[in-house]
């Protein structure tokens, strides 16, 4: 088994709908599509719908930045993954720092949507990541386990399949201040004996887990090369098309290296 490698756009609360079509009248036509390299782009809600229309034919999963685990009711605010699907969209962002900073999402909180998300057949990539002041105390990795644990508490093997996990530094989002090569290896490293740990070791292997804070086009290659990255959660530098299309190559050049070579764990 070689794992896929997935680049992920994360536009915020970016880009108004002039915007959205202008980035894919550039990002569309210099795509190419590369089997086993996976994109996601997450625009906000109100553009789903136009961005699957654009990308009708492309290999493209559009995304939410977030959806609600139940699906219908009394949310003011909310979206339900089951209307997330029905624009056509097939993949959620969960549990990004700036929903749980800004917006008091807890790990329970993730789980149950998770679960809507799964319901309603889409993908997720669940995001996990310290703040400055746990990764000075040291509590990283014990952070991140409880972040797991309570973010997938209701997720089954069977369901790991449509889990991307995003692991994202808080203190390297938006700040330029991407993270140090051997601390994401040491976290992606621990994510991946937790997920076959909580998986069972072939379903637990096979999913991707993405890095995320302050990536550029120009480091995605060296970011890429490591065993335990599987990907890539853009926010700033996914907003321009051309840039966009520059990660994109590198993880289709990523994943033709991991099928030339697999490594011994299908990296
Ligand atoms: C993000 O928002 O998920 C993110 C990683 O942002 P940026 O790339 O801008 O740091």
């Amino acid at each position: 088994m070689t794992r896929k490698v997935v680049i992920a756009a994360n536009w915020k609360m970016n880009k108004s709908a002039p915007e959205v079509s202008a980035f894919f009248d550039r990002f569309l036509p210099d795509f190419e599509p590369v089997d086993g390299a996976e994109i996601w782009i997450a625009p906000v809600s109100i553009h789903l719908a136009e961005a699957v229309r654009r990308c009708s034919g492309a290999p493209v999963v559009v995304a939410a930045q977030n959806a609600h685990g139940e699906p219908r009711g009394a949310f003011t605010g909310e979206l339900a993954a089951s209307q997330v699907a029905e624009t056509g969209a097939r993949g959620v962002i969960l549990g990004h720092s700036e929903r749980r900073s800004f917006f008091g999402e807890t790990d329970a909180g993730v789980s149950s949507r998770l679960a809507g998300v799964l319901g309603a057949g889409l993908s997720a990539i669940v995001c996990a990541g310290e703040s400055l002041d746990v990764r000075e105390k040291g509590e990283t990795l014990p952070l991140i386990e409880r972040q797991l644990e309570g973010s997938l508490a209701g997720s089954r093997s069977e369901d790991s399949g449509r889990i991307r996990i995003a692991y994202e530094p808080v203190w390297a989002i938006g700040t330029g201040r991407q993270a140090e090569i051997p601390q994401i290896d040491e976290v992606h490293g621990f994510i991946r004996a937790w997920l076959r740990e909580r998986f069972g070791y072939n379903p637990g292997s096979a999913v991707p887990i993405l890095y995320g804070g302050s990536v550029r086009p120009e480091g995605a290659p060296e970011l890429l090369e490591r065993e335990d990255v599987d990907g890539l959660l853009v926010g700033g530098a996914s907003l321009d098309p051309v840039g966009f299309s520059q990660l994109v190559r590198a993880g289709g050049q990523r994943f033709r290296r991991r099928s030339a070579s697999p490594g011994p764990s299908g990296s």
